[in-house]
This record gives structure tokens, sequence and C-alpha cells, in this order.
């Protein structure tokens, strides 16, 4: 007897065949009808499917022979599997590899043997579909032709197995995610029956699926009117029918998109539920449609969320109006008592100046000081607070007005400081001119108080932005350190004493208002020492929302 030599491929060929987990597996019928007829077609009263392992040959499926395996050294299919096509062994007892072989001398006393190997895709021979009979003899060339085919056809049974096990684990994943998820996730056919209900849709609605999969559409749990609502919108916007059915749940699903919007879902007790839907299209790799799949979410918590926002943004709104308006009336009516006072101090500065003591002179001169200050605060938190209650003017403003107009107010401290001031090109904007010039003459006002020592030089520019013209107000002066240029915006917040320069802390505060009620933006670069910007952008017609 002779030994057949090992595949030159043996590890990779037992690898393909493993990858197969078809080893001591139980008899199926798919196999076990191969072999029967492969045993018919031949005429032979044994046929099996015959697999090599390590060391041994397992039997698939077998026709006509009780053992389930054999040793690999005594497998005609050992030697089968060298070849690439059919092997034929005539007479066993006339084959120098064979004519000792216990299963020729003993049981089952094989005479006759014909096995095709069966080639896995990538080339290795796993083992063989084989005949065999007790007698010497041949097949025809139909014989071996349909052995060929039969082989081919187990391999084939052995991919779709592994196939089928692969999908059926998958799938069994994919339900597990599908019912855990907490959504509802809905699958339809393209036509729109469901086929699969997640247990998330069976908590949120109350049906169970066995109700609705493969008897409905999902139009059974949604508000008819908003259906025929929306595809009358989806009807204009796409300019093409929708008809107020499943179509106006997936027009927008069509070609691969998908559509997420609110939707209201009806419960089986009716009572209603807010949901946010996301619908998409399944294709297979061909783009042929499969079906679609809406997921959705619950969004009762986020509408009540969303309905208490608005509630307290409400409320905001109009307490901030309180506020502004008890800050118009607190500083108008603080200006009559503080005129009283400051009226009284002066008369009382000029008629009895040198006439108490010295001390008495200096206590009047700060009462005075802290009046005048007292002054500037009120009017200006009085500016503040009227922005918002004002009631805003828009206008055609030709920008180089309001200017002007603010350098005429600051002509005064410009004169003083011999500043030097340039204004480049504006445009014409539509505006509440009397703001404007309030803004421009708080930027240039800074300006010229935190120039330092230098003789004030002062640009003032526009250009134009996208949707926006960009003004910027720019100085050689002090500069702002990097961390404060948001800060400045705040009310009340000053970078200085009193004593080294005046201010209230409320002009940048209003400027910001100012810009903001105009739908503008406003921001500042600086460098210490070396000057500051400030730009403010303000949206032209188009630019507006
Ligand atoms: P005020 O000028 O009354 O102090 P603002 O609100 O106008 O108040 O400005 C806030 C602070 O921002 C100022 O106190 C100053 O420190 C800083 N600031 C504003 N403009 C300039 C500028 N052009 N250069 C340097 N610092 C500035």
């Amino acid at each position: 007897m002779m030994r057949a030599a090992l595949p030159p491929n043996e590890s990779a060929r037992l690898a393909t065949l493993l990858s197969f987990d078809i080893l001591d597996s139980p008899a199926e019928t798919e196999f076990d009808d191969l072999t029967r007829l492969a045993s018919q077609i031949c005429e032979t009263p044994i046929a099996l499917i015959s697999l090599i392992d390590a060391d041994r040959q397992w039997f698939k499926s077998r026709v006509g022979l009780d053992a389930g395996a054999t040793p690999r050294e005594l497998a005609f299919c050992s030697h089968a599997i060298l070849a690439d096509d059919v092997m034929v062994v005539q007479n066993a007892t006339d084959d120098v590899r064979f004519a000792d072989n216990p299963l020729v001398e003993g049981d089952p006393g094989i005479r006759f043997y014909a096995g095709m190997p069966l080639t896995a895709k990538d080339g290795n021979h796993m083992g063989t579909l084989c005949v065999i009979d007790r007698v010497p003899r041949t097949l025809s060339a139909m014989q071996i032709g349909a052995l060929r085919t039969l082989g081919r056809q187990v391999v084939r049974q052995m991919e779709l197995r592994i196939a089928s096990r692969r999908l059926a684990r998958e799938s069994a994943f994919r339900q597990t995610i599908l019912n855990s998820a907490a959504e509802s996730i809905i699958s339809t056919t393209p036509e729109g029956i469901i086929t699969t209900f997640s247990r998330g849709s069976e908590k949120l609605l109350g049906y169970k699926a066995a109700e609705l999969v493969g008897k409905c559409t999902p139009a059974i749990i949604h508000d008819p009117a908003e259906v025929a609502a929306h595809a009358a919108r989806l009807t204009e916007e796409l300019g093409r029918p929708v008809e107020p059915g499943f179509e106006a749940f997936v027009a927008k699903a069509h070609g691969g998109g998908s559509e997420t919007r609110e939707w209201t879902y009806i419960r089986r007790d009716g009572t209603r539920v807010p949901v946010l839907l996301s619908v998409s299209e399944v294709a297979d790799e061909k783009g042929a449609v499969l079906g679609f799949i809406g997921v959705a979410r619950d969004i009762t918590e986020l509408k009540c969320a969303q309905a208490d926002l608005e509630r307290l943004a409400a409320e905001l709104t109009r307490s901030n109006r309180d506020l502004e308006h008890f800050a118009s009336i607190a500083s108008h009516d603080l200006q009559e008592p503080l005129r009283m006072v400051t009226g009284y101090m002066d008369l009382l500065g000029r008629r009895y100046r040198g006439r108490l003591d010295a001390q008495a002179d200096e206590f009047i001169g700060f009462a005075l000081d802290g009046a005048k200050r007292m002054k500037t605060l009120i009017r200006d938190l009085l500016a503040y607070s009227r922005i918002g209650t004002r009631e805003k003017v828009c206008e055609s403003v030709a920008m180089s007005r309001p200017i002007d107009l603010a350098l005429e107010n600051l002509k005064l401290v410009i004169a003083e400081k011999q500043a030097e001031i340039s204004v480049g090109p504006m445009p014409a904007i539509s505006a509440d001119p009397v703001l404007l010039t309030q803004l421009f003459q708080n930027l240039i006002g800074n300006a010229l108080k935190f120039a330092g020592k230098e003789t004030p030089r002062i640009a003032i520019t526009a250009r134009r932005g996208e949707g926006e013209w960009i003004f910027s107000v720019a100085d050689k002066g002090i500069g702002i350190e990097d961390k404060y240029l948001v800060r400045i915006f705040e009310i009340f917040h000053r970078l200085h004493s009193r004593e080294e320069y005046p201010g209230t802390g409320i002009g940048l505060a209003l400027c910001k208002r100012i810009v903001e009620i105009h739908g503008g933006r406003i921001w500042a670069e600086s460098e210490p020492h070396r000057g500051s910007v400030f730009h403010f952008s303000l949206p032209t017609d188009e630019g507006k929302d």
C-alpha cells in the first residue's frame, strides 16, 4: 500500500476546510440527497462525501457504508485530492497504491473507486464526492460528467450552509440591537407594508408587532391631517404630486436620501405623542430599493423643555423690560434731587468760599465733584436704560452724518488734545441715526480719552463684509490687554481708576446694546501701548433675516 503524499498547501487546505465549520456536524438532507443521486447515477452501492481532516477522512454524508470515518492513510480520497479532476481506480487489486489496503483486502472490500475533488473558491481541495463498488468496473463519460457536477454542487451547499449560518447570526445580532434600542424602529417594504416593529415601537405605541407586521403601513400610527398637510407641502416643494399616504413619509428618502422631521404618532389607545422621525431608504448594492426604515424618538420631554425655555425667555424679556423701565424712571427721578444738591452746593461754594476755613472749601469741592460724577452716571444710565424702551427708528442714514454729529459733540476735547481724526468713505445704511451718533461718540470719545501722552490719532473707516458693513474706530493709544477684550463690554467694567481716567464704565455696554439692537456685533482688537481698534458690524438690507 502506498501512502498519499501531503498536498503542498496542506496547512492552507486544512484552514479552508475548518473555515466551513462542517466537520463532525450531524447529517443534513441537502448533502444526503446529493450522495444518493451520485450513487444512483453512477450505479454504485456506495457514495460518500469525504472530507480530509489532518489525520482522518470524515464522511459528511454516506450511502451504503456504516463507518463515519477512517484513518487518513487508508483513504482513497487522500490520493484523489492530489488531482484537480475525477480520479478513477477501476480495480484496486491491480493498483499498487491500494492492492494491500485493508479497505480492499477486508471490509468493505473496495474494488472500484471514482472521486471528484471538492474544490473551494481558493483552489484548495477539501475532500471528495466519491462513488465505490465492490466489483471492478468503469464509469461512462456521462456518469463522470454527473459526478463532476454533483461535486461542485456539494461545495455550493457547503458555501450556502456557512453563509446562511453567518446570516442567521448577523440577523440575531440585528434583532437584539433592534429590540434593545429605546427608540421606535419600523421597517417597511418599498410599498410601505410594515416588516419590522421593534420592542421600542411596541412600548411607545401600544401595538404588538404581530398586529401590524405584514398587515398595514405606518399610516395607522399617523395623524391623517398631518400627513395630508405634509403631502401638500411636498407636492409644492418637489414639483410632483405626493399622495397623502405612505409616500408622504418616504418622498424625500428616495434615491438614497433621508428625511428627519417632527411627526405626531397616534398610539393604539388614541393618545398622541410628538416624535422626531428619521426615514431612510434601504437599497441593495445595485441600488434596488429593498424598503424603508424609520427611527423616531419620543420628544415629549424635549417639547416640554422647549416650552419651559420659551416661557422663561418671555419672562426674562419681560423682567428685563421692567428693570429697564425701573432704571429709566429711577435715574430720571434722581436727577431732580441731584440738581437741588448740586445747585445748593454751588451756591454754598460761591457764597462762602474763603469765609469758612480751608478744609470747608476742600469739602465743598469734593461734594461738588461727587455731584458732577453722579450727574454723568445718571445721564449714562438713563441713556443705557432708554435704549431698550425706545421705539426703534430705522431710516437710511449716510454714515458720515452720525460721525460728523459725534465729532461736533466732541469738538472741545478734540481741539484741546489737538487730535488728528480721519474719516474714510462711508456708505448709507438703514439704522437709527440718534443711536448711531451715540455709538460713534462713545467710541471716538474713548479713543480720545485713552490716547495716552501722545497726540490722539484716530482713523474711522468702513468696509464691506458678507451681508454686512464693518465699521472701525482705530486709535494709537494705551491699548488693552487681550484678557480684557471681552469684559470691557460689560456694564461698569473699567480697567482704570477714576483718578487715572474719568468715566462710568457704561459707554461700551451702551455701544454693544446699540449694535445688537441693529442686529450686528461689536468686538475689539488691541495691543497694549500700540493702540486699539473697535469694530462693529451692521447688516445690510440683504443681510437681515
Ligand atoms: P468708560 O470709558 O466710561 O470707562 P467704557 O465702557 O467706555 O467705560 O470702557 C470700558 C473700559 O474699556 C475703559 O474703562 C477702558 O479701560 C477700556 N477702553 C475703552 N476704550 C478704550 C480705548 N480706545 N483704548 C483703551 N482702553 C479702552
